[in-house]
């Protein structure tokens, strides 16, 4: 089967670069579950020094980061609050309750991603045997490719901490944010225990994400990440990718961004079809086609252009295998159909 053209759905969707392939052929490789692997083990250290925190784990994937953390966060029968559309609660097959144990407790999460400080006051509960022990909060950033302010994320923490909570932020795309915004990562992760960073989306490895924190912290990740199958050998060939991203794919996140902007512009151009103005800020597009979406979405698809399309607000991410004139000729597409 061909490769789409164009593929709009998810920045997971990119392949690896020939110059990233380059480089993982020539990773030197070690047995990463022995703490052998130079390649996994210079990763951990450039991300660690990157979002200034102590220590750093590899593992395969941004679920299984998270759910490490949430782990190393919280032992059996405590639980963690956090947004009932982030991806630590709602994307991740209820692992932190199957597999860990941890009692989740979601709040309704405002538009644009934040929490109310008032209403995680509301659900941290008292040391009482009727309750689970309420022991961390989660936060997102970005959330629907939306960057969360730094005043709302203190606001959030403040409360979590004055009751004792310990923080962990998913930040899947938190390179997004800091490019969006001019504020260096290590600045974005400075108010959390703990940070999770994708590898595989819009830096456009083929796989891997990072789980930074403490020493003790990253020390009880290790642990869950060994139980729930996470501990890789020569891991070193992905981690290459994911070193070579982190050197070249970082400041063009603004090129995927500038991108958004054009998809934006031009589909708001065109008449049936609806951009959410407020929600562009980083590498995802919003759009409503209306009735028209899902048969939008399989004409798209024919002619090599792959996106997903409900008869609601839909998804667009730009990524690296995304050019400016396939940005245009997807909304010329559009345009002839609509
Ligand atoms: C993609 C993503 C993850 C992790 O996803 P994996 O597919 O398991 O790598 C976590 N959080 C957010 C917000 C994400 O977008």
């Amino acid at each position: 089967m061909a490769l789409p053209v164009i593929d709009l759905r998810s920045d997971t969707v990119s392949r690896p670069t020939d110059a990233m392939r380059a480089v993982m052929a020539a990773a030197e490789v070690g047995d990463d579950t022995w703490g052998d692997d130079p390649t996994v083990q210079r990763l951990e250290a450039v991300l660690a020094e990157r979002l200034d925190k102590a220590a750093a784990m590899f593992v395969p994937s941004g679920t299984q980061s998270n759910l490490c953390a949430l782990m190393a966060h919280c032992a059996r029968g405590e639980e963690y609050i956090v947004g009932q559309e982030a991806h630590t609660y709602k994307y991740e097959g209820g692992g932190a309750a199957v597999l860990g144990s941890i009692q989740p407790q979601p709040i309704e999460m405002a538009a644009d991603g934040s929490l109310d400080p008032a209403r995680i006051a509301s659900v941290i509960k008292v040391d009482d045997p009727h309750f689970a022990m309420t022991k961390l909060l989660c936060l997102e950033n970005t959330h629907n490719g939306r960057v969360q302010p730094m005043a709302a994320q203190l606001a959030a923490i403040e409360v979590g901490r004055a009751a004792g909570l310990t923080t962990h932020l998913d930040g899947a795309r938190i390179f997004n944010a800091a490019v969006a915004t001019g504020v260096p990562v290590a600045d974005l992760a400075a108010p959390y225990d703990s940070v999770s960073v994708c590898l595989s989306k819009g830096l456009g490895a083929p796989m891997g994400s990072v789980l930074v924190g403490d020493e003790a912290l990253i020390g009880r990740a290790r642990r869950a990440r060994k139980m729930l199958g996470g501990g890789l050998r020569q891991a070193g060939l992905v981690a290459a990718a994911g070193l070579h991203a982190l050197d070249h794919h970082v400041d063009r996140l603004a090129d995927d961004h500038a991108r958004a902007r054009r998809l934006h512009d031009g589909l708001g151009s065109l008449d049936g079809v609806d951009v959410v103005d407020d929600m562009l800020e980083t590498n995802m597009v919003f759009v409503s086609f209306g009735e028209r979406g899902p048969a939008l979405q399989a004409e798209l698809a024919e002619v090599g252009m792959e996106c997903r399309l409900s008869t609601g607000v839909s998804r667009l991410v730009t990524h690296l295998d995304v050019t400016d004139a396939a940005v245009d000729a997807f909304v010329a597409a559009v345009a002839e159909r609509i």
